[in-house]
């Protein structure tokens, strides 16, 4: 058969378990159906390091160009990793640097299958985590106060005039942080959610913590409901969904009394912690998904979970690992079907939904990665390496080719 034709999209490669993954799907999974077009960038540890991390943000301008990328788990360096890999620098997270660039919203949502039931019980449908991806802790100035003195927030206006606010008085050694977003970016992250819940046909919740940070949280909450009354109201009616802001309080206790089936828009750390929760109620870290959406239409698929290091090793040492690549396959398979969503090459995104199923239906009928046959109480289950999960992916693409 000819193998299916595309466009261009941005490919980053990135570091240790993942890497591996990212070339035996390529290998395997891909490249037999699709004449694979990429333009790659090597977002791994090294030669982010020769690069002075320049590669990073030529890979985040590709995919503001190209529209469409897709990225490997990357690691980001802390003071071991320097010594591991020698490091000129404690370069930026790679996703913190894209994110900036792209002033993009993260979505994360599980992989259901009918084997893996999650730890709450009642959630039957995927709960999708829209996570603002600007500022607030992630983009802080911190001081540790070595001793007594008083603290002030100032802020000087471009014309002058000057704003001093009191924030405390150390009586002795303490810590500080200051932390800031900016309207035009929560406005972004708001109307990536709206847009995302309307194509999704799925209720949007927003919370935040604007009983105690009345300002700073209360702007983001007047942001959500000034858009939606403005822009969205009417397309939500018409699309039978709702918009509702609640206190996050208030929103962790419903979400766990959810059936699911819905976006839970937070702000970035609520959204960092909570996807982690999410995903792992749902069962496991190499079944969540994630893609960065720009308020101007570009897409970054990636897994959400981290580089499996403690696997790497193990595979280093020559051990097979039961890795599970389930993930990082549906950021390909993601990025393909958006590639041929934009372009109306719907050959590829056929391509993209038989690969999904493929990956779906070798779990339902109980071949998985151990991460997975451990969750899997009833019926037959085949727990099997990296390689036999993909052997068996790829026998049934080959089915139904
Ligand atoms: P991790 O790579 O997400 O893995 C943590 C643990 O979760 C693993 O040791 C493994 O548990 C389990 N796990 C995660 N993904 C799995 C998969 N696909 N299949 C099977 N098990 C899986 O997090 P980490 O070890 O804390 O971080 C490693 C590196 O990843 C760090 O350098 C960090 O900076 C980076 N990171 C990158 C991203 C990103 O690029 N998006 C995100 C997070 C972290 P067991 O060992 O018990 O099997
Ligand atoms: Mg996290």
């Amino acid at each position: 058969m000819a193998r299916i034709k595309m466009n261009p999209i941005a490919e980053m490669d990135g570091d240790e378990m993942t890497r591996v993954l990212w070339r035996m799907i390529k290998e395997e999974l891909i490249c037999p159906y699709v004449e694979l077009n990429t333009e790659y960038y090597d977002l791994g540890l090294k030669n982010r390091d020769e690069t002075g991390d320049r590669v990073t943000l030529e890979a985040a301008e590709a995919t503001r160009r190209l529209k469409v990328g897709v990225k490997c788990a990357t690691i980001t360096p802390d003071a071991k990793r320097a010594e591991e890999y020698g490091l000129k620098e404690l370069w930026k997270s790679p996703n913190a640097t894209i994110r900036a660039a792209l002033d993009g919203t993260v979505f994360r949502a599980p992989i259901l299958t009918e084997r893996i039931k999650p730890y709450v019980p009642g959630w039957t449908r995927p709960i999708t985590i829209a996570r603002h991806a600007y500022g607030d802790v992630y983009k802080a100035a911190e001081y540790r106060v070595p001793a007594a003195g008083k603290a002030e927030l100032v802020f000087t206006s471009d014309k002058g005039e000057t704003v001093r606010l009191e924030i405390a008085r150390f009586k002795g050694p303490g810590v500080i942080q200051g932390m800031h977003n900016i309207d035009a970016s929560i406005e972004s992250f708001a109307r990536a959610c709206f847009e995302y819940s309307l194509s999704a046909g799925q209720d949007l919740w927003f919370s935040a913590k604007d009983t105690i940070s009345k300002v700073y949280d209360g702007e983001f909450r007047d942001v959500f409901e000034r858009l939606y009354r403005s822009e969205y109201a009417e397309r939500f009616t018409q699309k039978g969904i709702s918009y509702f802001y609640t206190l996050i309080d208030d929103a962790v206790s419903r979400v766990i009394r959810s059936e699911g089936g819905f976006v839970w828009a937070c702000k970035n750390y609520d959204g960092d912690v909570m996807s982690d929760l999410v995903s792992t109620a749902f069962g496991s870290l190499g079944m969540m998904t994630s893609v960065l959406v720009s308020p101007d239409g570009c897409f970054e698929y990636e897994a959400a979970h981290g580089t499996v290091q403690r696997h790497y090793y193990r595979w280093l040492k020559g051990e097979k690992t039961s890795t599970n690549p389930v993930a990082t396959i549906f950021a390909w398979s993601g990025a393909l079907r958006k590639r041929g969503e934009l372009d109306g090459n719907g050959e590829l995104a056929c391509f993209a939904e038989r690969l999904e199923a493929a990956c779906v239906g070798a779990i339902n009928d109980g071949v998985m990665t151990e991460d997975l046959a451990k969750l899997c109480s009833d019926g037959k289950v085949r727990s099997v390496d990296t390689a036999g999960y993909m052997k068996e992916v790829r026998r049934r693409l080959d089915l139904n080719a």
